[in-house]
């Protein structure tokens, strides 16, 4: 079996999510795991897979892909599947990781789940598990195909263990991403209001208040703890419906879905 990880890369960093996919690669297939980064911040993403045992691992040092909608990722993404004889891709499951294993669903045939928080091998096929129905179900799946994408859920499974490896970098070849995936550029982000601190989506604790906090002012509480623990702001939607804080904050099943490790709820 052969694990390919994609190192997603935030602000030219390896991103947090991706040390979910880590540690699930590592109990997967300790030797036959093999990594892929593309982007501005490739290469230093790559020395830090092989911090992780992941030594192999396909590059592609290239600032086009920073702007590109995700599928210009997926094509090269596929390309190093390919390359590697991968039959499993792992990502972090953040926004991107989701986006892009729908992608390689198509672009590289394969069957893709998100939010998964337990993979295991099942007689040469891989079992999986994860939450469905906005939480108030787990669904366990068997995927019996030859190709696998997954997106992990962040803070879902113990962080991985650093066991370095020399990094063998293999240049992937960008030429064969066709030029059209580069078209459609994002030429600016404005950030919307959001809470100070992590991001609700990849923090580890979260403090959330709702209406019980009676007003926007009283709200304020929930955000001096949070501030004090180090954790994201999140909000029910009785807050933001009444416009105490904005829709960012709104946390649940038409809000952000959320994994930390220690959620406190306030007044909801
Ligand atoms: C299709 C659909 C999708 C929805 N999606 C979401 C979603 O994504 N996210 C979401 O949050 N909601 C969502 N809702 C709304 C959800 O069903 C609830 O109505 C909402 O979450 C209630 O918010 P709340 O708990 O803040 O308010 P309330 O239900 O009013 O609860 C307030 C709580 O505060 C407690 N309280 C009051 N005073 C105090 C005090 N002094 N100290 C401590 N506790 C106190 C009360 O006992 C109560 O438990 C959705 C609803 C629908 C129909």
């Amino acid at each position: 079996m052969t694990v390919l990880v994609v190192a997603e890369i935030a602000r030219g960093a390896l991103a947090p999510a991706t040390r979910d996919a880590l540690s699930v690669a590592a109990a997967l297939s300790p030797e036959g795991t093999v990594g892929v980064a593309v982007g501005t911040g490739a290469r230093s993403a790559a020395e830090a897979l092989a911090r992780y045992g992941v030594g192999r691992v396909w590059v592609a040092d290239d600032d086009r892909f920073d702007s590109a909608p995700v599928a210009a990722t997926a094509h090269a993404v596929a390309q190093a599947a390919t390359a590697a004889g991968a039959d499993t891709i792992l990502v972090g499951g953040t926004a991107f990781g989701r986006d892009l294993v729908a992608r390689l669903s198509v672009r590289w045939d394969a069957a893709a789940a998100t939010g998964v928080t337990e993979v295991r091998r099942d007689a040469g096929a891989l079992l999986i598990r994860r939450p469905v129905f906005g939480g108030r179900a787990h669904e366990t799946r068997k995927l019996v195909v030859p190709r696998c994408a997954l997106a992990v859920r962040p803070h879902a499974f113990p962080a991985p263990v650093e066991r370095p490896a020399p990094l063998a970098a293999e240049t992937l070849d960008v030429a064969a991403v066709p030029a059209r995936l580069f078209g459609p550029r994002r030429t600016a982000v404005e950030a919307a209001v959001t809470g100070q601190g992590p991001s609700l989506g990849d923090a580890s604790i979260v403090v959330s208040g709702g209406r019980g906090l009676r007003s926007a002012e009283e709200f304020g509480i929930v955000e001096d703890l949070a501030r004090a623990l180090g954790g994201a702001v999140g909000a029910s939607r009785a807050v933001t419906d009444a416009g105490w804080r904005p829709p960012s904050f709104q946390v649940g099943q038409t809000g952000r879905s959320v994994s930390p490790q220690l959620y406190l709820a306030i007044g909801i």
